[in-house]
């Protein structure tokens, strides 16, 4: 911690659902968080804005045209703020010896690297970014594990089993009597949806998410739900459990966020309302506990909490995701690489809503694993993957 008991944070991201989301929770206590550094990727406007608005020391584009712009807005308002920018400027954010925290939030592939270099300085991750983790996960852990990093899940679900786990559970590793992780997931805009109409829907369609406002890209995968294939491997490496022991239970409330079942018959969950402002406080202040504006949940207006099986026959995203964890290794990675591609077509409107698991499918048919021992493995299965998507999807006719 910085200063007087003060936690210094680094928001990656900031200008994204989960970023907005944390700079709320951290409005309402300038007396236990500061914002020692914000970065994004190419919105300056917002990032200004944010900068200004929390007196933040330090700023970073990803894009270095756009940081030249941040610059300029930053110093026509009077701002001291050092902005960085390129290529290294969130690693470098993410590693300042004035942030305790760091809020991996950024989407996608692209939040890898300052996730580790987060990770590498021994931070307190609190890890939004998990396609970084579904990517790179035994490289990921092994670094949080050997420099002593606290890896604090954001992802709602995960965030629920770990206040269900033990308190001195390890990165990693099952505590002795956990037997079952049960995931839930809302199911997304189209759990009633009649597969043969699936083709047709439209990226708004697909970003209308019924209980969470997100970005676009976890909307989307939370409507083929990729999103839960992705939470579901990311829950074998958090809490150390094999894939034969997560299920995943659809449950359309999204009250109940996740559940761990014990030996002796006990099952613990964690419940709430779907606010994302609850995950992110209870890790900015963990172990402590601190308001995060979220209402209170009244479960006698909730009424009834119903659970049921995911159907895999029109969700195949959900299956593929369950095999990558099973084979392990570089199929993650690969499985990671081939959904960022096509859900980045679907929303481009080069291929239909349907067709975004047929190229996975025809992604992971056409590789093979190999082990991940460092970086260069995660980037040449991440590469290899993301060229086979393209080639995939050139053909396709949007409607076919
Ligand atoms: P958004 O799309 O709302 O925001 C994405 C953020 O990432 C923006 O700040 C964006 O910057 C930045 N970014 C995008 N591309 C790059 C890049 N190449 N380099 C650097 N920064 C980049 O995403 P969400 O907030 O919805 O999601 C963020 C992460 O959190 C994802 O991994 C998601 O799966 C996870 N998550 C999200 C939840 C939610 O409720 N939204 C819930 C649980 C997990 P810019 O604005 O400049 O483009």
């Amino acid at each position: 911690m910085s200063g007087r008991g003060i936690i210094g944070v680094a928001i990656l991201g900031s200008t994204g659902s989960v970023g907005e989301h944390t700079l709320d929770v951290i409005a309402r206590h300038p007396d236990r968080f500061r914002v020692v550094a914000l970065g994004a990727h190419r919105n300056a406007e917002k990032l200004a804005a944010q900068v200004l608005r929390f007196d933040v020391p330090y700023a970073a584009l990803a894009d270095g045209g756009s940081a030249g712009k941040l610059e300029e807005q930053l110093r026509s308002r009077g701002a001291r703020t050092r902005v960085l920018g390129g290529s290294d400027a969130l690693e470098q954010i993410a590693a300042l010896p004035e942030v305790d925290s760091v809020m991996a939030a950024i989407v996608g592939a692209a939040g890898l690297r300052s996730t580790l270099a987060a990770a590498r300085a021994g931070k307190r991750l609190l890890l939004a970014n998990k396609e970084s983790l579904v990517m790179a996960g035994p490289l990921l852990m092994q670094t949080v594990r050997s420099a002593g990093a606290i890896l604090l899940p954001i992802d709602s679900e995960h965030n629920a089993v770990f206040q269900c786990l033990p308190r001195d559970a390890m990165p990693g590793v099952a505590p002795p009597g956990v037997k079952r992780i049960l995931l839930t997931a809302s199911g997304g805009p189209f759990l009633d949806t009649d597969g043969t109409r699936l083709a047709t829907v439209t990226p708004d369609e697909a970003c209308a998410h019924p209980n969470w406002v997100m970005g676009r890209k976890i909307s989307v995968d939370s409507a083929t739900l990729m999103n839960k294939g992705l939470e579901f491997i990311e829950a074998c490496l958090l809490f150390g459990v094999p894939p034969e022991r997560v299920e995943v239970l659809i449950h359309r409330e999204s009250i109940v966020h996740s559940l761990v079942e014990y030996v002796d018959g006990s099952v613990l969950a964690q419940l709430g309302a779907p606010d994302m402002r609850t995950p992110i406080a209870h890790a900015l202040a963990w172990p402590e506990r601190v308001t995060s504006g979220v209402q209170s949940l009244d479960l006698i207006k909730v009424g009834t909490l119903r659970f049921e099986a995911p159907d895999l026959r029109r969700f195949p995203a959900l299956g593929l995701a369950q095999e990558a964890a099973r084979e392990g290794g570089s199929r993650p990675t690969s499985l990671n690489a081939a959904n960022e591609v096509a859900v980045a077509a679907f929303l481009e409107g080069g291929l239909n809503f349907a067709q975004i698991p047929s190229v996975i499918e025809s992604v992971m048919a056409s590789t093979s694993g190999g082990e991940i021992r460092d970086l260069d493995d995660v980037l040449a299965a991440d590469a290899e993957a993301r060229a086979r998507a393209s080639f995939f999807i050139r053909p396709r006719a949007v409607h076919a």
